[in-house]
């Protein structure tokens, strides 16, 4: 059991976590990250939207860079899974862990997010082949001229394929037997962007057998090719630790913030995909460095 009142600890060690403990190390507090090594950095086969890396780095590139980088100015890491977090009457918080519990004095929860995954046979060695990607902020750059689907449910699907359009020569939206509940007026912007609508929901989804990046069979027997999926099922915001503690959450999971990252718990910051904002890398590491400058300026 460790005794020592730490400065910071950081629940997380991905893109967040990792330049969180990168300032606070360089600020000389006494900090330590808890990380169970799920980053969703090590999903990316090669991110190319990072301001530094013009021809991209492999994402796993990335998180071992970055994990260098902050033990080059003194913060560990330590490798588990916080079950717990709580706070205690003098105003201090314990991370409870199955094999051990610290203590702080504020807390960075950096725990990121999990996308909601379909069920698509050969699903792994698509995404790092590119065959199904994830998020069009970050790569929807390099479908230009491609034959693209976009497969999820009214209102994010939807939002999804509008925002895909920019970039694909043919955009497709695999909507998942909800046509039917999507305004007539959003359909309308659908067809107006030049999106196709499948004519009904997808039966079978496989990546990267034949040589096709990506073969749908709907439900009414029609096959379709695509080069590029993007699932829009949402994400799962890794947000329970903070929620237990009663931090305000929006309905998604993503969780409420202040101008410094600060949760509704009083020195409990919150940073990257847990928190409410675009997931991105260069956010992440932006809210990062807010939260670990707002903590060492009340140290
Ligand atoms: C396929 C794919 C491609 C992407 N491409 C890009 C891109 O090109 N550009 C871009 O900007 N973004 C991209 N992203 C998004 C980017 O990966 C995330 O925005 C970024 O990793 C968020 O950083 P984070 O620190 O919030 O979360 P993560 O990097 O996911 O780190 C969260 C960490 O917290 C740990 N954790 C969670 N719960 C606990 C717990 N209870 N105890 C201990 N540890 C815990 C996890 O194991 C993980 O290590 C992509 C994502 C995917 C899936």
């Amino acid at each position: 059991m460790k005794e020592e009142l730490l400065d910071c600890l950081i629940v997380g060690g991905g893109a967040a976590g990792l330049t969180a403990a990168v300032y606070m190390g360089r600020y000389k507090r006494r900090a330590l990250v808890l990380d169970d090594d799920g980053s969703r950095l090590q999903c990316i086969p090669r991110t190319r939207n990072v301001p530094g890396f013009p021809d991209g780095i492999e994402g796993r590139e990335l998180l071992q860079r970055m994990r260098a980088h902050a033990e080059k100015y003194g913060t560990r890491t330590v490798r588990t899974r916080v079950e717990q977090l709580r706070k205690r009457d003098d105003g201090t918080f314990e991370a409870r862990s199955a094999d051990g519990l610290w203590r702080a004095r504020f807390v960075i929860l950096a725990t990121g997010a999990r996308d909601v995954e379909p069920d698509i046979d050969g699903m792994e060695a698509a995404v790092q082949a590119g065959q199904v990607r994830y998020c069009p902020v970050c790569d929807g750059y390099e479908t230009q001229g491609q034959r693209v689907a976009v497969l999820g449910r009214a209102g994010h699907g939807l939002r999804e394929s509008l925002f895909v359009s920019t970039w694909a020569r043919e955009l497709t939206w695999l909507a998942m037997a909800t046509q039917h509940e999507v305004d007539p007026a959003e359909l309308a912007r659908l067809r107006e962007a030049g999106v196709r609508i499948a004519e009904s929901p997808p039966h079978r989804i496989e990546c990267g057998v034949d040589g096709v990046g990506v073969r749908v069979e709907l439900q009414n027997g029609e096959v379709l090719e695509f080069d590029t999926l993007y699932p829009a099922l949402g994400l799962e915001h890794a947000c329970d630790l903070a929620t237990a503690l009663g931090a305000r959450a929006r309905d998604d999971g993503q969780l409420e913030v202040d101008a410094h990252q600060q949760t509704s718990i009083e020195g409990l910051y919150v940073a990257g995909d847990v928190a409410v904002d675009l997931n991105q890398i260069a956010v992440a590491a932006g809210h990062a460095a807010i939260a670990a400058t707002a903590i060492h300026n009340r140290l």
